[in-house]
């Protein structure tokens, strides 16, 4: 489906709530379908905490050329807007679904993409009201959804297959973030939180597992110092694959 002139695909990247790599996961899908060729945008639309300008060490402001639209922000060579911009990181603010949304809508309609092949959406966590309705203001086609070995995975999945089904729109496949954590002597595979129950989940409702993602020092310090590059490559070649099908 093509969205707009300037925007062919919109993956949303969702979680069941903060704090699993849903950033992190996004942020590296959209480098991983860069280094691939494909020309890459990447919306922040999680209005509970936008954390991609952070992350890709973005300090400068949006600008507008014409008055009307807005210059998508460019880090690591892919074109970005955060709703991170609209909000003054100094004034707590809350969010209510109707302002999230036009905010959003904003970003997306105004921003000047140039000519992206995939628009990855970081999204607010959950699938609570003001998800949905950003959810349901953006033309998706899949969702991918980051879990953690420490939830309740299959509630998560559930709630998300709910929600895909109710906007018809695909889920793509399941990421599991934080999966194990490498043993540095000799590279064994530890569970810090007990053995997953993803792959069962899975099956149950017939999604695929794109991704296990370890738990590296490497990954948060990339993120933490707003460098984040491509540190997941050789884990997210099953993802950059379901994308490009969707
Ligand atoms: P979310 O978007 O789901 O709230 P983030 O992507 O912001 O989560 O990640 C939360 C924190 O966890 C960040 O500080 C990030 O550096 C860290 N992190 C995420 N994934 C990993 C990983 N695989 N290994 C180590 N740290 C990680």
């Amino acid at each position: 489906v093509k969205v707009f002139d300037s925007v062919r695909n919109i993956i949303a990247v969702s979680s069941g709530k903060g704090g699993v790599g849903k950033s992190t996961v996004s942020a590296n899908l959209a480098l991983a379908l860069q280094q691939e060729g494909a020309k890459v945008g990447l919306l922040d639309a999680d209005v509970y905490g936008p954390s991609q300008p952070t992350m890709l060490g973005i300090t400068d402001r949006p600008y507008s050329v014409d008055g009307k639209t807005l210059e998508p922000m460019i880090a690591h060579g892919l074109q970005v807007a955060s709703v991170g911009v609209l909000i003054d990181p100094d004034q707590p603010m809350i969010w209510r679904g109707p302002l999230a949304v036009s905010a959003l809508q904003q970003l997306l309609k105004q921003t000047n993409w140039k000519d992206l092949d995939y628009l990855i959406v970081d999204m607010p966590p959950g699938t609570g009201d003001v998800p949905l309705t950003v959810f349901q203001s953006l033309p998706v086609s899949g969702i991918i959804i980051v879990t953690s070995p420490q939830e309740l995975v299959a509630m998560i999945v559930e709630k998300a297959v709910n929600m895909a089904k109710k906007m018809n729109v695909p889920i793509l496949g399941l990421v599991e973030n934080m999966s194990y954590l490498e043993c540095p002597d000799c590279g064994k595979k530890i569970s810090v939180f007990g053995e997953s129950q993803l792959d069962e989940v899975a099956k149950e409702y017939g999604i695929p597992v794109l991704a296990q993602i370890p738990i590296r020092p490497a990954i948060a310090k990339a993120v933490d110092e707003g460098t984040v590059e491509y540190v997941e490559a050789d884990f997210l070649d099953d993802a950059v694959k379901a994308v490009k099908e969707a």
